[in-house]
């Protein structure tokens, strides 16, 4: 189905065309008729589905209608996300998708002077994206008018719940119009996510975009099993195939971002962090440094990576592997992105087998382990590597090895990765 069939206005459709879309993907097809009918909405879709597409176009349309048919200027959209890079990238969004329009729009986030937010909410914007924290301290001392707000959307609301931001949300939303339509996205329907549309929303639509918790299928999945005093050099192994171009590194702690990347840099491969202990401003230099090719590899951890929204990530590491299996699923949903092929390789210990057990059933599938070829399993700890701190135990490693087939399961190997499938696999994911 083409983008004009959709009932869009026509600034919208150009910027549409301008960014290079040739069609709407499944959750726009289906959400963006029922947002322009005016009904609330509850999208269940990950990242990468064009899920941001699905709110922002048709809202900036409506938004164009109310001010070319003369209505007053003044706050009528409030978009409201778990983290100030979810925030970055849906104002990244929302000025590329109204580009041809006259809208004007504030962003609002912690961790940054609050001087040029206050006087932007002054300045009769049309549009405010912020998070709950500092949204509702500004609102709290009466900067921005919210009381003509007639759209409100709360994105990844799943984490938003996760990281407490409930009750900041609740008091965010009795400060708006009762008459209002409100659109909320969530990873995942739950039954948290449902009291809160309960609450927020009068009889919204649900549109409903893959499995639960299925993690995107252009995504080729890997384990490698290693000891834990070897991850390290492993990365840096796999960091040797050139085809390694455009690196995301996860890891559990903040003090091990730094880590990793220390000892990255060390061997000369140029690394970014991003991570709650970073500034705004670092974060930001990071995000462009890694989205501009002038760092290859980018560590982060879970929350931090919340929103990172780059096109062309090669592969996603999961250094660490995750505690949550839902993790797991937003961690491999930043490479093989809507045009993008992209490969998850997660290094397990012997530590993280129960982990990976759960997470196997969690998505329903088992996952290829392999082994990387070329490289010592057995190697010696290196003086000024940080496995300094790990003690090398042999005996032990060799018992693991011996226990774990490295070999692909039936019917998973690595031939998923060949181009002749790369159509395929993008076709069945979108035809859902
Ligand atoms: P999102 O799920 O909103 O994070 O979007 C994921 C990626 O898909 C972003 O890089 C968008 O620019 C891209 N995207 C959104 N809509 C489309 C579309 N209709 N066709 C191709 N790419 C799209």
């Amino acid at each position: 189905m083409p983008f004009r069939a959709l009932g869009l206005d026509v600034n919208i459709l150009k910027a549409v065309t301008d960014a290079g879309y040739t069609e709407p993907t499944p959750i726009q097809t289906a959400a963006i008729p029922l947002i322009l009918a005016g009904h609330d909405l509850i999208g269940i879709a990950q990242t990468g589905t064009g899920k941001t597409a699905a709110f922002t176009l048709p809202i900036l349309g409506k938004l164009a209608g109310m001010i070319g048919a003369g209505q007053k200027r003044g706050i009528r959209v409030l978009v409201v996300a778990p983290t100030r890079e979810l925030v970055a990238q849906i104002e990244e969004n929302v000025r590329a998708y109204g580009r041809h329009l006259p809208l004007r729009m504030a962003t609002v986030f912690g961790g940054v002077g609050e001087h040029p937010q206050i006087a932007a909410l002054r300045a009769n914007v049309d549009i405010v994206v912020a998070t709950p924290g500092r949204l509702l301290d500004l609102m709290g001392r009466r900067f921005g008018d919210f009381s003509g707000v007639q759209f409100l959307v709360l994105d990844e609301a799943d984490r938003m719940l996760d990281m407490g931001f409930l009750p900041s949300i609740r008091r965010i939303v009795k400060a708006l119009p009762v008459k209002r339509q409100t659109l909320l996205f969530s990873a995942s329907l739950s039954r948290e996510i449902e009291q809160v549309t309960r609450e927020f929303q009068q009889s919204p639509k649900v549109v409903q975009i893959g499995r639960r918790a299925n993690p995107a299928e252009t995504v080729t999945q890997f384990v490698y099993e290693v000891q834990k005093h070897l991850k390290s050099s492993l990365l840096v192994h796999l960091l040797n195939d050139p085809k390694f171009n455009m690196v995301l590194v996860f890891v559990r702690m903040k003090h091990a971002a730094d880590k990793v990347a220390r000892y990255l840099e060390h061997k000369e491969i140029k690394t970014a962090t991003i991570h709650s202990n970073r500034s705004q401003a670092q974060r930001l230099r990071a995000l462009k440094d890694f989205k501009s090719g002038a760092v290859r590899v980018l560590v982060a951890t879970d929350i931090a990576a919340r929103g990172i929204d780059v096109d062309g990530i090669s592969h996603v590491v999961n250094f660490d592997f995750p505690m949550h299996s839902e993790d797991y699923v937003h961690r491999i949903g930043r490479t093989g992105r809507a045009h993008a092929v992209g490969d998850a390789i997660s290094f397990v210990t012997p530590a993280d087998h129960g982990a990976l057990r759960a997470l196997e059933r969690f998505i329903g599938r088992g996952i290829v382990r392999k082994r990387a070829e070329g490289f010592d399993y057995g190697v010696a700890i290196q003086a000024g590597s940080e496995e300094d701190e790990q003690k090398h135990r042999p005996g032990q490693q060799r018992h693991f090895q011996a226990h774990h087939s490295t070999k692909p399961k039936q019917g998973e190997s690595a031939q998923g990765r060949h181009k002749g499938q790369v159509g395929h696999r993008f076709q069945s994911r979108w035809r859902r």
